[in-house]
């Protein structure tokens, strides 16, 4: 569990901890940001903070409390989360919420509550942490953390502080990022494939995600060249759709920064380069707008637990983007 924050986030950590140590932290926080973005280190290091007995600027790590955060278990701190493949959060997982919070604290200090994935709450789940978000009691803490917060109940976002994190400047991101890969090229090149999210940046300059992308330029390849888009498919993990998919949007998105700028500066996906101009040859701007519609909303699909088939979805993305390019 991280004890101290992400080195660009320590403006917002400054005034996270300037509130708490005056009282005047709400119960409530709600901490959003896409995924990718470093929340978690954030949360962790408040929650730690939290349930700390000598706090510093960040947890001291050797309290009482710090040793059995460190050891996995502290009895007065909650984590909610999504259970083995369920998509939702129930609601008998927030009744056990609210019985937590009518106890008082184990150790003395603060309860911590952290929910996340909150946008999986199901409308009965939401509506039994109304309560408990209304009437905290004493020194509790909630902490909602979520990709998509537009996702949750309205009611629920209103009785929340909200927090929301955006993309650090390149500049503050890349040194973190050299310091884990070893290259400040390497840096420079999957931050900005991550569209400036540093930990995804790290997560796609790993070996297993590297591989899926270069599957993925191959079969892009293949495809300029005329070739047969189901029997392509077959060179990808269908388990792997939804980065697949994410993949696919941002080299739609390239293409179409491409072609209305004209700009290469422009796209994020550089080595891309030489695809690209041979795919626009065939399509038009407002052919990559449609497919990068399509895309999206067959992500979202597949976040949804819409779809049940990965593979056919894979091919049917597959058979239009051959459409456009061989056309
Ligand atoms: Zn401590």
């Amino acid at each position: 569990m991280a004890m101290t924050p992400l080195p660009w986030q320590h403006d917002r950590w400054r005034k996270l901890i300037e509130l708490q140590d005056s009282g005047r932290l709400p119960h409530a926080l709600l901490l959003s940001g896409p995924r990718g973005i470093g929340k978690q280190p954030l949360v962790e290091a408040l929650i730690a903070r939290t349930l700390c007995r000598a706090p510093g600027d960040v947890a001291c790590g050797e309290c009482h409390g710090c040793r059995m955060l460190g050891a996995g278990y502290h009895p007065d701190l909650l984590s909610v989360g999504l259970v083995e493949k369920s998509r939702q959060i129930r609601v008998d997982a927030i009744r056990k919420v609210n019985g937590f919070v009518a106890q008082t604290a184990q150790q003395g200090g603060y309860r911590v509550i952290r929910i996340e994935p909150a946008e999986a709450m199901n409308v009965a789940a939401s509506n039994a942490l109304l309560k408990s978000l209304e009437e905290p009691g004493e020194r509790t803490l909630f902490i909602l953390v979520s990709d998509t917060p537009s996702r949750l109940l309205p009611t629920i976002r209103s009785r929340c502080q909200h927090w929301n994190l955006v993309a650090p400047r390149p500049e503050e991101a890349e040194p973190w990022l050299r310091d884990r890969l070893g290259d400040g090229g390497e840096a420079r090149f999957w931050l900005r494939v991550a569209g400036g999210l540093p930990l995804l940046a790290e997560e796609l300059a790993g070996a297993d995600a590297r591989q899926l992308r270069q599957d993925m330029r191959e079969l892009f390849d293949a495809l300029v060249r005329g070739g047969e888009p189901v029997g392509e498919a077959a060179r990808l993990d269908a388990q792997s759709l939804d980065r697949i998919l994410w993949y696919g949007i941002g080299w739609l998105e390239d293409l179409i920064r491409l072609g209305l700028s004209g700009d290469p500066q422009q796209v994020r996906n550089s080595d891309l380069l030489p695809l690209y101009r041979q795919a626009a040859k065939n399509a038009r701007v407002r052919d990559w707008f449609r497919l990068l519609d399509y895309a999206r909303e067959q992500r979202r699909l597949v976040a949804a637990g819409g779809n049940p088939n990965p593979q056919l979805v894979l091919e049917a993305w597959l058979v239009r983007w051959s459409a456009l390019l061989r056309s």
